[in-house]
């Protein structure tokens, strides 16, 4: 039955892949064209399966299929069309197309669900756009932050409220604050999206069900300070910025490999990681560098506590090396 439906799930994924084309990867933008684009080929062929389509005022696309008994709250299945520049065409996308192959697939076998299904392509789920994720949700749930409707878009320059007005949505509605559905009339959310890494194939498994989702910690911006010096200065002078940083990440992954190995799973990432350009020359000691760090567990008390331990590694690499 669900195999029945590989030529349709096949054709939609070469589709938005074909509006996305940017290689090596895809790029689908946020409130811009290769979102829009990707909506209607999905909202056409959604058409196609009888299903109900509607925009909300976050410009979210909806596309329901009632169920038997009206009164029943429906399964929403859905996930987001954008993409990063040059990402991969399954992320996200293969969460629409799913649900409009099980939607396919149900009425192919004759089976007609007491609740009503409805498929959601919810908008900018990547942070990439506007500098904040997740807007489509967000603006589901009244959770958009102060002055959000205002960040500019990273191509059109377009505020959120203009690219949201663009695409059909009515931004004042979103200022509003009241969600556009509240989560009690829904019976259930499910979201099939693809593993951002390797463990299934490693498992030599297909599928697996997603038990928690991390939280994180983000330090955009770390700044450890020694004393810039000359070359000629020796070892036990220098307040040396690069070679704390360089302990201060290589101590967090030593953290991260202790946990890994206690089965307590969690993820370091420093994603920026660099002396200061206006500074910085090859026979200058730094006493400036920069870092972001980004540190995800899931439980909050286990995130609360690799806080807690991160800050103290900071302080001892700072008295070791004499550096704030
Ligand atoms: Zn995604």
């Amino acid at each position: 039955m669900i195999a029945a439906q590989r030529p349709l799930v096949q054709s939609l994924l070469d589709g938005v892949a074909r509006i996305g084309a940017d290689p090596p990867g895809i790029t689908r933008e946020a409130y811009g064209r290769g979102e829009n684009e990707a909506m209607a080929l999905l909202a056409g062929a959604a058409q196609a399966l009888d299903l109900d389509c509607s925009f909300d005022a976050g410009a979210n696309l909806t596309m329901r299929w009632p169920g038997t008994d009206p009164e029943a709250a429906p399964l929403v299945v859905g996930s987001h069309l954008d993409s990063v520049v040059q990402g991969g065409n399954f992320d996200g996308a293969a969460g629409v197309i799913a649900g409009l192959a099980a939607v396919a697939a149900l009425q192919s076998s004759g089976v007609r669900p007491r609740a009503g299904i409805e498929v959601m392509a919810l908008r900018c789920e990547e942070a990439v756009w506007f500098g904040l994720g997740l807007i489509g949700s967000r603006s589901l749930l009244a959770r958009l932050p102060a002055g959000a409707l205002d960040l500019p878009h990273a191509r059109s320059g377009l505020t959120l409220g203009q690219s949201i007005a663009a695409c059909g949505g009515d931004p004042a509605r979103l200022a509003s604050g009241v969600p556009l559905r509240d989560p009690k009339t829904l019976g259930a959310y499910l979201e099939v999206h693809i593993e951002q890494a390797p463990q299934l194939i490693e498992a030599g498994q297909p599928v697996a069900i997603c038990l928690a989702n991390p939280g994180n910690v983000r330090h955009p911006r770390i700044r450890i300070t020694g004393e810039d010096a000359h070359t000629g200065l020796p070892h036990r002078f220098r307040r040396d910025a690069a070679l704390a940083g360089a302990e201060f990440a290589l101590a967090l992954e030593r953290l991260w490999l202790e946990e890994d190995r206690a089965g307590r799973p969690m993820a370091v990432t420093i994603g920026r990681f660099h002396t200061l350009a206006d500074r910085h020359a090859m026979t200058v000691v730094p006493g400036q560098f920069e870092l972001s760090l980004d540190l995800r567990a899931y439980d909050p008390a286990h995130l609360a506590q690799l806080e807690a331990r991160l800050q103290a590694i900071a302080a001892e690499v700072g008295a070791a090396r004499d550096v704030t």
